[in-house]
Order: C-alpha cells, then structure tokens, then sequence
C-alpha cells in the first residue's frame, strides 16, 4: 500500500502559497490509517518508551490509536484553558503571533521516556514547543513520530532531543 495516494494536496490553504497536506483520505481509509498506525507501531516497538505525547487536534488522531497499539500511556498536550487540573505551560513563537501549550502536571513522571507524534512536520516548532513542556517536567523525549515530513523546511534541525521517524516525506 502507498500511504502517500491518501495524502491530498490543497493549494492555498489555509492561506495563499500554501500547499497543504490533507490527511483526511487516510483518515477516511481504515486500511490506509490502519496501516500507518501499524507501521508506526512496528518501528517503536524496540524502543524503550513509557508515554505517548501529542498536540491537538490532529496529533491526537495519531497518538491515540498509537498508544493503544502500545499499550502505553497517551498525554495530551493542549491549547491554554481545556485542560481541567493543574498545568505546565509553555509559550512559543509563531510566524505570525504566539501560541501555548498546556499539560497536566501528573501527566508524566520525572524520568519518563516520553514519544512525540503528530501527524505533519513542517518547521518545527509546534513539536521543539511540546519537548519542552515535556522537559519542563522532568522527563526525556524517547523520539518524534510523523505522518508526513516537510523536509524542506528543516523541521528536524528544532528537534535535536531524539530521532525523527516519519513514515512519508516530501
Ligand atoms: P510546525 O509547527 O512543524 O510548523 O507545523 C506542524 C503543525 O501544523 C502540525 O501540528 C500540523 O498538524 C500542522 N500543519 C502544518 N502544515 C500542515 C499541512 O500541510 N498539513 C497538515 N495536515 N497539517 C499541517
């Protein structure tokens, strides 16, 4: 199967010059997101991996079936004012404005071994901000999944914790 015939280009979205990456087909596809999830699953197995991270929205359409197939623990890392408990926060730069990401304190234990997923790489930085909260609290980032790898923005040199394992690449 070609994971990459599910992946569907939308030219200026969500603004002019923008080709963006629609994975709703995959989505749409229980063989095709079936077997993304499964070859994900299969490249993490060997690792040594206490939690599965990801940021909303679609991070989470990701992260959870992962973690399932892991059996492993699914934190999620959340925009200001959804996450009910107590919070680790962190601020970061966008092109244009800001943007923030929450996690519960108890999400991750000191020393934990904590995946990173989302579905898209672009350049970075929603995943450099989601280590960071991570670190904040004391663990260690175990390495960062993808869907789909925007090579050409260099997304992986803001990623220097762990290895960068995306199943498509353009
Ligand atoms: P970054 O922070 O790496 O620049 O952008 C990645 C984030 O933006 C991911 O959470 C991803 O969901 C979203 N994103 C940016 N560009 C695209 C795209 O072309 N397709 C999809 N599906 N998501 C994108």
């Amino acid at each position: 199967m070609n994971l990459a015939d599910y992946i569907r280009d939308i030219p200026d979205f969500p603004k002019p010059g923008i080709l963006f990456k629609d994975i709703t087909p995959l989505l749409a596809s229980p063989q095709a997101f079936g077997h993304a999830v499964d070859q994900m699953a299969a490249h993490y197995e060997s690792h040594a991996i206490d939690a599965i991270a990801a940021a909303e929205a679609r991070g989470f359409l990701i992260a959870a079936p992962l973690a399932l197939r892991l059996n492993k623990p699914l934190v999620p890392l959340r925009k200001p004012g959804k996450l009910p408990y107590r919070t680790y926060s962190l601020k970061y730069d966008l092109e244009y404005g800001s943007a923030e990401l929450q996690m519960h304190i108890d999400s991750v234990t000191p020393g934990a071994r904590v995946l990173l997923v989302d579905d898209l790489l672009a350049t970075g930085g929603t995943m450099a901000a989601g280590a960071q909260l991570i670190q904040q609290a004391g663990a260690n980032i175990a390495g960062f999944g993808f869907l789909v790898e925007l090579a050409f923005l260099n997304g992986r040199e803001r990623l220097p914790q762990a290895a960068v394992y995306s199943l498509l690449t353009y």
